[in-house]
């Protein structure tokens, strides 16, 4: 094992940014140092905002999205098409179908990856409320996302073709 160069903060710090996706080790260490040298310009602002994320983020009652609203800003603009439920797996999946502009419908999101984020489990995300929404007679149609490995990617645009297949209700 490599021996620290730095004090136990830093090192803590080292630790806790390799968790993030797509940090290995060394990038990191490379991260925070670069932190440490933009500590005004970048590491207290980044700091703020981490706080006020942690104080204001909640998940969306309705259809499972993270935002600082409740209900969520989907949820609540007026130009969405009420009548369309997309279903994806995930809040990752919600945030690469909005930045591809695949849909104008509403979303409701599966996931069990919310519960890391504020103490919220699958039950409270659960099949049952998918179905309870679907029974809204203004929804018409639900969407469901293709299997993974076809999912958008970072800002890779999601073809239209791909992103949903059109399920009828039966009612
Ligand atoms: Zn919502």
């Amino acid at each position: 094992m490599a021996a620290a160069v730095a004090g136990p903060e830093i090192e803590r710090l080292i630790q806790l940014l390799a968790r993030l996706p797509g940090l290995g080790p060394r990038s990191a260490r490379r991260a925070a140092l670069h932190l440490i040298k933009k500590r005004e310009a970048l590491m207290t602002p980044l700091s703020a905002a981490l706080q006020v994320a942690i104080d204001k983020i909640q998940v969306c009652k309705t259809c499972g999205n993270i935002d600082t609203q409740n209900p969520c800003t989907v949820c609540t603009d007026p130009r969405r098409d009420p009548s369309i439920i997309v279903v994806v797996a995930d809040v990752a999946d919600l945030w690469a179908l909005e930045r591809a502009n695949a849909t104008n419908g509403l979303y409701h999101v599966l996931g069990a990856t919310l519960s890391p984020l504020d103490g919220v489990g699958p039950q409270d995300l659960t099949i049952d409320a998918l179905v309870a929404r679907a029974h809204d007679p203004r929804v018409s149609a639900l969407h469901h996302r293709p299997p993974a490995g076809r999912r958008c990617q970072g800002n890779e645009a999601c073809p239209r073709r791909t992103g949903r297949r059109r399920a009828r209700l039966s009612r």
